[in-house]
């Protein structure tokens, strides 16, 4: 099928595209087309127009700060994947986008399109709530920050008014000593995934565990961070029974059955996955000797 009747804006400036989201309030942002235009291509939105980012200078930037990975709107999950800059400072990054779809769809498809989609089913949306986040945005008021936690609200909704525009989006940095992993099943590789689950441990000098979190793609309908100190802190990683998170995950999640897969099913492969995302985060650390100097992994 093809998209209904619209019309196709390529503005030169972000206040250019915010005053015709302001003009048309049933245009639509378009920045990689990924789940976009199989949307209008179904007809299950008819947009008035669609207001093109690639013409805007400046959307394209991956940079690295003391604390945070800032990726701009036109940065696609392919760039960010091969940026070896953000992989050095926080390579869940690229522990997840290894994940996202297929390598065409990470050619063209942005990983702030994919938040700004909202999809539980996404990766990036998780690993932005868990590493604490923020929302940059543009609107006909300016500019302002929306932390992660406060913007997703539902299953493809978020709390970006309909004439704002995010222009990034910031990853915050895990403290040193950090160590990260991502699993997740999907029937084929590439699809969407039945489940997946992304950990942050970090450790002391010895090798003792002072906090965990977790973050899970398709089980949650937002995504939120669980905290994992709780059961995880104060123990030795060569000792440590990952079992004794499996309370605390499985009361975190809230998964539903749909063609794919059961909930049943969905919540005892979330619980198989952290377990294991936390094994493979614990070997790092012992593999990297934790170093006291150590790098963020
Ligand atoms: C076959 C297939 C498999 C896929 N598998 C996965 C997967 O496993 N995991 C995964 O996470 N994704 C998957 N995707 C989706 C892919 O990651 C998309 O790239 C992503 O969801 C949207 O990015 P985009 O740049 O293509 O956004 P678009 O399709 O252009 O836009 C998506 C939505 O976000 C809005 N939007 C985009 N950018 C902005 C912005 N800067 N400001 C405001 N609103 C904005 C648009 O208006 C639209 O509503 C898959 C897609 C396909 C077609």
């Amino acid at each position: 099928m093809k998209p209904g009747p619209l019309r196709y804006l390529a503005p030169a400036t972000v206040e250019e595209a915010v005053a015709t989201l302001r003009q048309h309030p049933d245009a639509k942002v378009l920045a990689g087309g990924q789940s976009l235009i199989p949307v209008l291509s179904m007809r299950l939105a008819r947009p008035s127009h669609l207001v093109d980012l690639g013409a805007i200078p400046g959307l394209d930037r991956v940079e690295v700060s003391e604390s945070w990975v800032r990726v701009g709107a036109m940065v696609t999950h392919a760039r960010l994947l091969a940026d070896e800059d953000a992989y050095a400072v926080l390579p869940l990054l690229r522990q997840a986008l290894e994940n996202v779809a297929h390598p065409a769809i990470r050619n063209r498809g942005t990983t702030v399109g994919s938040i700004a989609h909202a999809d539980a089913a996404g990766e990036m949306p998780s690993i932005l709530v868990m590493t604490d986040g923020v929302v940059e945005a543009i609107g006909p008021d300016g500019a302002r920050e929306i932390p992660a936690a406060e913007f997703f609200l539902g299953p493809l909704e978020t709390a970006l008014a309909s004439d704002e525009i995010v222009v990034a989006v910031r990853f915050g940095r895990f403290p040193e000593r950090t160590f990260t992993a991502f699993r997740e099943s999907a029937r084929r590789q590439g699809d969407y995934a039945l489940a997946g689950a992304a950990v942050a441990v970090t450790v002391d000098a010895d090798h003792r565990i002072v906090a965990a979190r977790a973050a899970f793609v398709s089980v949650t309908d937002v995504p939120s961070a669980l905290d994992l100190s709780g059961p995880l802190g104060g123990q030795l990683l060569a000792k440590v029974d990952w079992s004794c998170i499996d309370d605390a995950v499985q009361a975190h999640l809230a998964p539903e059955s749909d063609i794919h897969a059961g909930a049943d099913y969905r919540r005892m492969l979330a619980g198989e996955l952290t377990r294991r995302a936390c094994a493979a985060a614990a070997a790092d650390a012992m593999a990297a000797g934790a170093p006291a100097a150590g790098g963020n992994r």
